[in-house]
């Protein structure tokens, strides 16, 4: 099947609510690579006037990250079918990246700085607090060693090394896991709590994770892996994609590293 004839798309959380921290990155970054390859995409937003026909219409699902008093609207209105819609698709395996705020959504709840807990849609087991005003937001730049066994082989497989994540953290609360698989391991940084030394989660083919960054410019085999996944789901083919020059992201990647002093067991990133 010719890419020309392929179409994906990806639907957007709330991006005028949810898309503090340059989440935005994600979104372009996955309609590029895709389009760069030939594939039609379509990027719509879910928000206040979508309905859940809209949530179950989708390939890839980006969630960015939010301010506390955001995340209580947002929540507000995803209830009912829409939540099921949700629920749903995430079940179903339909891939996606969700970032900071929006995980806390996913999750059981999130307690505010301020103000009554917001129920989440319970769908990753895990829990998150912000331990209140006066401590410390956990911000800075961010190295994860991704651990969650599927993806990281998946991710392997791509790209022929180790999967590591480079990115920059940007949070008031306090992710805890429950049964749900961590997505990695701290390497630089605080990632859920700064106390586990986890970061993140991943749960059928969603990613989770307190890496804004954004993420997908500065790892952009996860955009590769999001669209390559959502391709195989949507037309039940093992499509496989071309590769794209790298060499920038790459070079990103290694000044970042080197600033960091963290040096990687072997950091190419690009084969796919
Ligand atoms: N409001 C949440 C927190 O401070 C999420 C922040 C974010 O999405 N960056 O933890």
């Amino acid at each position: 099947m010719s890419s020309e004839n392929l179409e994906l798309i990806i639907g957007w959380l709330y991006p005028t609510l949810m898309s503090t921290y340059g989440d935005r990155g994600n979104v372009i970054t996955i309609q590029r690579r895709a389009q760069w390859r030939g594939y039609n995409v379509q990027v719509v937003a879910l928000d206040q006037n979508s309905t859940d026909a809209d949530i179950q219409a989708v390939d890839i699902i980006v969630g960015g990250g939010a301010q506390d008093r955001q995340q209580e609207i947002v929540m507000r209105d995803l209830q009912g079918a829409k939540a099921d819609a949700m629920r749903d698709k995430i079940e179903n395996g339909t891939p996606g990246v969700f970032t900071c705020g929006s995980p806390q959504l996913l999750g059981k709840y999130y307690e505010p700085a301020l103000g009554q807990r917001i129920e989440g849609l319970g769908i990753l087991d895990l829990v998150s607090v912000h331990p209140g005003e006066n401590t410390q937001r956990c911000i800075g730049n961010l190295v994860i060693e991704v651990t969650a066994s599927r993806l990281a082989q998946e991710l392997e497989d791509m790209t022929g090394s180790k999967p590591y994540l480079v990115g920059f953290e940007n949070h008031g609360g306090r992710t805890k896991l429950g049964k749900v698989e961590a997505l990695g391991r701290v390497v630089y940084g605080l990632g859920n709590n700064g106390e586990d030394g986890t970061e993140g989660a991943f749960y059928q083919n969603a990613i989770a994770t307190y890496s804004h960054g954004p993420l997908l410019p500065k790892n952009p085999f996860v955009a590769d892996w999001l669209i390559q996944t959502a391709l195989r789901l949507k037309y039940q083919e093992h499509i496989s994609l071309s590769p794209l020059d790298d060499s920038l992201a790459l070079q990103a990647r290694s000044a970042m590293l080197h600033r960091l002093k963290v040096s990687l067991p072997n950091p190419a990133i690009a084969k796919v």
